[in-house]
């Protein structure tokens, strides 16, 4: 049997974060992963470049039981701290829009970071390493295909369900459960929407338009690019509010916020315009989509031929088109997990158990879920952050 002070499992964001960490304060420490190579998500995310965090974060931009909950982890580990540690291993970065930071190459620079980091402070990672049990007696006890291993701490970094193709399990909700605490209900979010069967049919051949557009769903509302694919939408304002969306909900997209559209309409009307309603709206959206839009909508005619509560109408309609998504595309395209770890369970100051003393709980397996833009990584890296000054 291997002892040490503290294992964690999951080598991924926040589970490496917490072990540099607690390394640094001479804490002899082992992580155990069951993939073959350490943060696969990291590696992946941001479209290979990590979006690793955003120049501006409050807990408005996350979701939780308790939304006060990130609070205490956020003001002690700022996107200036994990900036400080880019620096330090020369790791070049840019700013993209709303503030979102992506590694100027690619994310490797990041993982070779959080290596080396390991390498420094005399971290042990364990990878293909498959956790076959954990007991607590007095020190917690974990069974492996590689060992048995001791300590008096054990830290679950092990995230969330989303891209189980890349090792993504459910191993940290059953440890939950094993010791008694409650897990909230979890579901995939940042996800593309798909259509009902009937939009499905008028809509999905639009794959591959994009447009900026306002979305709503449940008093949320996002502006970015939305995206037409062959089951329904995607793009970041859909990923968005796909985690405040659940089924039976309307979403509701304003297709052109910033155009008056009554008022064109109007002008055109007052111009004796022959142009057709369908062939007016392709001067603002793309065609393809103006056209299948006024089929599914209105009847389209020529402007000159509405009377003007028949414009507002129309106006009203593209500004606040609803449809009612059937279902989300699920874990495996989704980029989190909604829900997790109920934070009553855990010290919001050291993420510790608050039944089970030495057990910790890091990153996205706590029902902590960030927007897209960097929040979701930033969480991992603060709560890794805190609980590593304790465990
Ligand atoms: C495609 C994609 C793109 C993303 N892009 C971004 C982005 O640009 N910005 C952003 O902020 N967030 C992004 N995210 C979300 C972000 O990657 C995660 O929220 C973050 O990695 C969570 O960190 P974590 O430490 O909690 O878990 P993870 O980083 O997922 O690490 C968990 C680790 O636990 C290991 N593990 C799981 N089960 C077991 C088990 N049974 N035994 C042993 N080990 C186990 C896994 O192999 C993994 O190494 C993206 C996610 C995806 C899927």
């Amino acid at each position: 049997m291997s002892k040490t002070d503290v294992i964690i499992i999951g080598a991924g964001a926040s589970g490496m974060m917490c072990a540099i960490e607690s390394a640094k304060r001479g804490r002899a420490v082992i992580v155990l992963d069951h993939a073959s190579k350490t943060g696969k998500k990291i590696r992946i995310s941001g479209g290979g470049s990590c979006n690793f965090t955003n120049t501006s974060i409050s807990h408005e931009n996350y979701l939780s039981g308790n939304p006060h909950f990130c609070k205490s982890a956020l003001s002690r580990f700022t996107p200036d701290d994990f900036i400080t540690m880019l620096q330090k291993h020369g790791v070049e970065y840019e700013e993209r829009e709303e503030g979102q930071l992506f590694c100027a190459g690619n994310s490797e620079g990041i993982t070779r970071m959080f290596q080396k980091e390991c390498d420094d402070s005399g971290v042990d990672i364990i990878l293909d390493c498959q956790v076959q049990d954990v007991k607590k007696t007095g020190f917690f006890i974990v069974s492996t295909n590689q060992g048995v291993f001791e300590s008096g701490s054990l830290v679950i970094a092990t995230g969330g369900l989303s891209y189980p193709q890349i090792g993504a399990s459910d191993f940290g909700y059953n440890i939950a459960k094993q010791f008694g605490l409650g897990v909230t209900e979890l579901k995939p979010a940042l996800v593309p929407l798909i259509f009902s069967k009937k939009d499905r049919e008028i809509f999905g051949e639009l794959s591959g338009v994009s447009i900026d557009a306002t979305v709503k769903c449940s008093n949320m509302e996002f502006r970015g690019s939305i995206l037409f694919t062959h089951r329904g939408l995607s793009g970041p304002a859909i990923l968005q509010v796909s985690s405040y969306w659940k089924k039976g909900d309307n979403i509701v997209i304003d297709l052109l916020p910033d155009v008056d559209l009554y008022n064109i309409f109007i002008e055109r009307k007052l111009g004796k315009t022959r142009i057709d309603m369908h062939n007016l709206l392709s001067e603002y959206l793309p065609s393809r989509l103006a056209k299948n839009w006024s089929i599914s909508n209105i009847q389209s005619k020529p402007v000159i031929q509405y009377n003007e509560k028949e414009l507002k109408d129309i106006a009203y309609m593209l500004h606040n088109w609803e449809l009612q998504p059937e279902f989300t595309e699920g874990y495996k395209i989704a980029e989190v997990t909604l829900g997790g770890i109920d934070t009553n369970e855990l010290s919001s100051k050291t993420m510790e158990s608050r039944k089970v003393k030495g057990l910790y709980f890091t990153g996205e397996v706590i029902d902590v879920t960030g927007w897209l833009g960097g929040y979701n990584l930033h969480w991992a890296w603060a709560s890794g952050f805190v609980a590593g000054q304790y465990v």
